[in-house]
């Protein structure tokens, strides 16, 4: 068994065909006929630009417009003139144009492989990628036909570039494992647009087979077998017919309601990091998103972004939302989370200390300036203010009076605002648990965060192996805070939600739904999973397994429980 990168989840078993690097060699010629030489390579970048464009329509027909910007990212590397402009130069100096663009390729490949950035790193690849085709149309070398490869094919290759992506006819390919690309790679990104089952980065693999050999590519552990036979290869049959029926099961959960089995309306909503995920959100279905982490805006940055700078990041997450829900959580940093143009100071207990919306109340300035982001963005589609890490009824107070405040001011400036944005409290501290029922006659909405929730009320510190076996949501301590924080929610008749990695749980789904939860935000991609779990319970099931667990004392017999119980 080899072990790689699982880059396209799902399990693929064929056959293989190598995709063997071809021989590019070339000699280095000085050329007298320089024009000529000018002219012979201009007619290979128009040729490589024609089909290379061509490319581009076909992956934009058959798999979507994004994957053809890969495409036609290479062909803008090509005409941009830092890049040919220097080939030319160098054709002028009696090179041949094999070895001014392999030159000139070379140098660029350098400059970027060598950057910590993935993305740029990315960007060597691609520079590679059409060196190669150019080389190739130079040296009038015939690429192996991928888009003739017989069904049940295993494509395995150094590397996977667009450029034979786009020859790949779904169906025939089952499988792709190569030796190079990340999770990130172009190669990654097309696999998965096409659903075909990937592990990318196994070192050595296209000198380890040979085309005689049969393949299980499994995509979602990141495992290669190469001729497997007897069980393995039955278990691997059993897994990918159980892939394929779990995969149609959820396909049937796009654009429906998020229901339960007895017809309850919940939400899934997700959570993103950057306005570019709300896309994302959009793609997988989310009924809206339950938590903005704002961070970004100040960590990806070198000065304390404006109040221009963030409302544009605010409005363009709600556009993208099309009206559907937008929980921007405002800033959560200070004490471990450092900025270091925000001089922080040392703390010696940092997850105790002047943080989130302590460190904003009192930098009341800054945290103006992000309210009225905020606020104004709210004209563009539905907005609300979450507070992080709360503990006192007078924190919620205070926020709302600068909101107020901040809407007196727009409306004499006569900018356009939602009158009705609502400012929630996010629910992770064990204090804001205690005093729940206090905090539901004073805030919009509650959102239950776990992944502090848990830390704050087990007095665990996460980052800790000794005591990270008390890290879980499913301690009868963090349970009992969790019913208590809906109820009193429920009680006031505010919306309650959870940000928390629980909410995705399928274990913690049945719990939330007895509790009266109203609202799921979970990672874009575990949307429709999510959905699917909450169809298959009622609410009288769910009582019962809550019933049952919530009477148990310790962690262990709860899991116990709930994994006897669950639904998948
Ligand atoms: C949480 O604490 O549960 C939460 C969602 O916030 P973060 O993980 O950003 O602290
Ligand atoms: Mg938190």
């Amino acid at each position: 068994m080899y072990n790689g990168i699982a880059a396209s989840r799902g399990i693929g078993i064929g056959s293989i065909i190598r995709i063997i690097e071809q021989d590019l060699s070339f000699e280095a010629k000085i050329v007298t006929d320089i024009e000529a030489e000018k002219k012979r390579f201009q007619k290979a970048i128009d040729d490589f630009v024609e089909e290379t464009t061509v490319m581009a329509e076909e992956i934009g027909k058959n798999i979507g417009p994004k994957e053809a910007e890969i495409l036609l990212g290479h062909v803008a590397m090509i005409a941009d003139p830092s890049m040919s402009g220097e080939m030319f130069s160098m054709i002028e100096t009696g090179q041949c144009a094999e070895a001014a663009l392999t030159a000139v390729c070379d140098m660029f490949y350098g400059i970027f492989s060598s950057m910590d950035d993935e993305m740029m790193r990315q960007r060597a690849s691609d520079i590679s990628d059409v060196k190669e085709s150019i080389l190739k149309i130079l040296l009038g070398v015939k690429d192996v036909d991928i888009s003739k490869v017989a069904p049940g094919t295993v494509l395995v290759c150094k590397d996977l570039t667009p450029s034979m992506t786009s020859r790949i006819v779904k169906g025939n390919v089952v499988g792709i494992i190569t030796e190079i690309g990340g999770v990130t790679s172009h190669s990654a990104i097309l696999a998965r647009a096409l659903e075909i089952p990937a592990v990318l980065s196994v070192p050595g693999i296209v000198d380890a087979v040979s085309d005689k050999d049969s393949a299980i590519v499994d995509g979602t552990a990141g495992e290669v077998y190469i001729n497997p036979e007897g069980d393995v290869l039955s278990q691997f049959i059993i897994k990918r017919e159980e892939f394929i029926k779990k995969k149609e099961e959820l396909k049937k959960f796009i654009g429906r309601e998020t229901l339960t089995a007895d017809g309850d309306k919940l939400e899934v909503f997700c959570n993103i990091g950057t306005p570019k995920d709300a896309q994302k959100a959009m793609e997988c279905d989310g009924e809206g998103v339950g938590l903005f982490r704002s961070e970004f805006l100040f960590m990806d940055n070198t000065h304390l972004p404006t109040e221009d700078e963030q409302f544009e990041a605010y409005k363009e997450a709600l556009e993208t939302m099309q009206g559907r829900t937008v929980i921007i959580r405002t800033l959560d940093i200070g004490g471990d989370k450092d900025i270091p143009y925000m001089d922080f100071e040392k703390e010696d207990n940092p997850f105790l200390g002047f943080r989130a919306v302590r460190y904003c109340l009192a930098n009341p300035d800054m945290y103006t300036t992000q309210l009225r982001a905020i606020v104004r963005a709210s004209a563009f589609g539905k907005a609300k203010i979450m507070v992080p890490l709360v503990t006192t009824v007078d924190e919620i107070r205070s926020v709302k009076q600068l909101v107020a405040g901040i809407k007196d001011d727009l409306r004499a400036e006569g900018i356009a605002f939602d009158e009705e944005i609502e400012v929630g409290c996010m629910m992770e501290t064990a204090a804001s648990a205690a005093i729940a029922d206090l905090l539901a006659k004073e805030a919009d909405f509650f959102s239950i965060g776990t992944n502090d929730l848990t830390g704050y009320t087990m007095a665990v510190d996460r980052g800790n192996a000794k005591v990270a076996y008390l890290y879980s949501a499913f301690q009868p301590a963090v349970l009992r805070s969790i019913r208590t924080i809906i109820e009193c929610g429920k009680k006031e008749g505010i919306l309650v939600g959870m940000c928390g990695e629980a909410a995705a749980d399928p274990l913690m789904i049945p719990l939330l739904i007895s509790f009266g939860l109203d609202e799921y935000s979970v990672n874009p991609v575990l949307v429709l999973t999510s959905r699917c779990i909450i169809s298959k319970w009622t609410k009288a099931e769910a009582d019962a397994l809550a019933a049952k667990v919530m009477a148990m004392d310790n962690v262990k017999d709860i899991m116990a429980a709930l994994k006897a119980a669950a639904k998948e």
